[in-house]
């Protein structure tokens, strides 16, 4: 079943992300670590990741994920590729201090070079990575792509081969994107096309490895590769996937977050509106 949650900010220490979190009522929450736009953040000091958990422990949330920095690419080139795999193995350690369970990491990008190779290379650096934090309990999700210019992971095909290529290690999974995959030209908006989908999903990897939904709306229409976020029910996708999914028991727990824009009806409308459909569905 669904844990609805949200992506909350961390500004002024991961501590406040929790506190956002829980009075937004969250059962699950996605953070960054750090700024998402820089390759490395100060690493917090013990007090802070012990009030952290603390603060986890004692509130709301049942399970939380962090999605990686957008510099990361563990498909290009080999400069950004070494410095890509060293970012997330330090993230990954990061996150088994923190107790996330789980990294969420875009897939890349072939920079115009041939998308085989590309995933070959993704496939090479998580082995990496996997061998890297053995010790470390830290599931790593791939996110579907909406598949705008060469970044992979808009075709499920892409995502599996990787899975593959790593006999399927058990801190491998996807993160699913409803506003990527309505991008990337998968008609969700329909029962029957919901139903698809899932049925993709369970073909390709199985629903126990869609360790994370990410849920926001699309301005883009379907198949237009277009990746801008709008509220529930207010994009081009409308609200019956939303309501599906949230109330779908096929579906293991795992956390479905809201990545839909902060202004407006925000994360608590987004919220109040997702519990109203698990509820009547
Ligand atoms: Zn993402
Ligand atoms: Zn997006």
């Amino acid at each position: 079943m669904s844990l609805l949650g949200a992506h909350v900010s961390a500004a002024g220490g991961l501590r406040r992300a929790v506190e956002r979190a829980e009075s937004l009522g969250c059962e699950a929450m996605q953070i960054f670590t750090h700024n998402p736009l820089q390759w490395q953040g100060r690493s917090p000091s013990d007090s802070e990741i012990d009030a952290f958990r603390r603060a986890l422990l004692a509130c709301s949330v049942k399970k939380v994920v962090a999605h990686a920095p957008y510099l990361i690419n563990l498909a290009g080139d080999e400069y950004v590729r070494k410095r890509s795999i060293s970012a997330v193995i330090g993230e990954a350690e990061l996150c088994y201090r923190l107790g996330v369970d789980a990294l969420v990491l875009h897939p890349g990008s072939s920079k115009g070079g041939a998308r085989q190779h590309a995933l070959e290379s993704l496939s090479d650096a998580l082995e990496k990575i996997l061998e890297a934090t053995r010790e470390s309990a830290v599931v790593f999700l791939l996110e579907t792509m909406a598949g705008q210019g060469d970044v992979l992971g808009s075709a499920a095909e892409e995502l599996e081969f990787v899975l593959d290529a790593l006999d399927w290690d058990k801190r491998l999974g996807v993160c699913v994107d409803l506003c990527h995959v309505f991008g990337a030209g998968t008609d969700i908006r329909s029962e029957g096309g919901y139903n698809r989908m899932i049925s993709s999903l369970e073909r390709h990897f199985g629903l126990e490895r869609v360790g994370c939904w990410h849920l926001s709306d699309n301005k883009g229409a379907l198949g237009s590769r277009v990746d801008r976020h709008e509220h529930i029910g207010e994009g081009e996708i409308g609200i019956i996937p939303f309501g599906m999914l949230v109330s779908d028991e096929r579906i293991p727990d795992a956390p479905m977050i809201l990545e839909t824009p902060k202004g407006g009806i925000g994360d608590e409308g987004n919220l109040a509106l997702l519990r109203k459909l698990r509820g009547r569905m």
